[in-house]
């Protein structure tokens, strides 16, 4: 059932939502319809979310791609899968001391976390044992700085073995829908990637996961991810808003508007009050002139580009952030 934007009480869904209460599906509906005209009124409400949590800040964090281009799977948004065509750097998993170093260079670019990716389906023991050495070497030089792992499909035992090493947080995102995964990818199921967050929780690790918006889901897609994302409780959920990239299966783009991605924040925003919700890849893509206003929703967003796509620097990203009222977690 659907309801008229007019008819809810913004002011009342934020105290819900800020008092813990889950706003039901047709209010979430309801945001993914806001008309475009009244968009500020969504955003100024959301904002009273986030601020109850967050106040202003926005965190910034950088991502390494520490193997790249090699993958088995399929995932066709991916320009590393093992079916996309695009043309981007191949290689091993680089060294712990390119790993060090790629940690003193977010530190030094004032990131607060840094997110080492690898392109692969899972690890073997021997990638864990190495990545292991690496947290264990950025945890002992900079021990302020957040450290966070994205290498696939993971058991618990090599959870364990990376939390004792120092990393905090396993990156998995689900990407979409139960329901639309398959449209997505066919070597591994949604229910593959809930277990590696459930394993990564499991070891003490804080969870990181989200999705990507504009592969062709709908609404109610959208709706199941946003809501998988609350149930399972997840700390940090990255908002992607697909950049299609040319070679892969959805190089012919999407129907993004920049109020679309903005409801779509506020709907993650609405359903996560508590949790990091970040502005992820795409943004600068999809967002253009209108990247300021996704600091209503989000709390924390990516710089220095997206493992094979380029994106802001730090400096123009601050000044973005502080242009918009808000200002960088130092
Ligand atoms: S598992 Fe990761 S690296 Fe591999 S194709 Fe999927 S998204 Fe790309």
């Amino acid at each position: 059932m659907r309801t008229e934007s007019s008819a809810i009480d913004l002011d009342q869904v934020v105290a819900d939502v800020i008092s813990g209460i889950e706003i039901e599906r047709s209010v979430a509906q309801a945001i993914l319809d806001w008309p475009d005209e009244r968009l500020d009124e969504l955003l100024a409400a959301t904002f009273k979310v986030r601020n109850a949590s967050f106040g202003r800040r926005v965190k910034i964090c950088i991502l390494r791609n520490a193997q790249s281009g090699i993958c088995a799977e399929d995932c066709h948004y991916c320009s590393q899968s093992r079916i996309s065509k695009a043309d981007i750097p191949v290689y091993r998993m680089q060294s712990v001391e390119q790993l060090v170093e790629g940690a003193r260079l977010a530190a030094k670019s004032g990131a607060r976390r840094y997110c080492m990716v690898c392109s692969m389906r899972g690890p073997a023991e021997r990638d864990v044992d190495h990545l292991a050495e690496a947290c264990e070497r950025i945890r002992a030089e900079m021990p302020d700085l957040e450290l966070c792992l994205s290498i696939g499909l993971l058991e618990r035992d090599q959870a364990e073995t990376l939390k004792a090493a120092g990393a905090g947080w396993i990156n998995h995102n689900l990407n979409t829908s139960r329901r639309f995964y398959p449209n997505i990818c066919t070597t591994h199921t949604w229910d593959d990637r809930v277990r590696t967050i459930e394993n990564a929780r499991a070891a003490g690790l804080s969870t990181c996961s989200g999705g990507i918006i504009g592969m062709g889901e709908n609404d109610d897609d959208i709706l199941d991810l946003a809501y998988a994302t609350r149930r399972l409780e997840i700390d940090s959920v990255p908002v992607n808003f697909l950049h299609p990239i040319a070679g892969t299966p959805l190089e012919a783009g999407n129907a993004l508007t920049p109020e679309r991605c903005l409801k779509v924040a506020c709907l993650f925003r609405m359903l996560n009050p508590r949790s990091e919700v970040r502005a992820a890849g795409g943004r600068e893509l999809n967002l253009g002139p209108r990247q300021g206003d996704l600091f209503n929703a989000v709390n924390s967003i990516f710089v220095n580009g997206y493992l094979t796509t380029s994106g802001w620097d730090y400096e123009r990203t601050r000044a973005l952030i502080e242009r918009s009222g808000f200002e960088v977690e130092t």
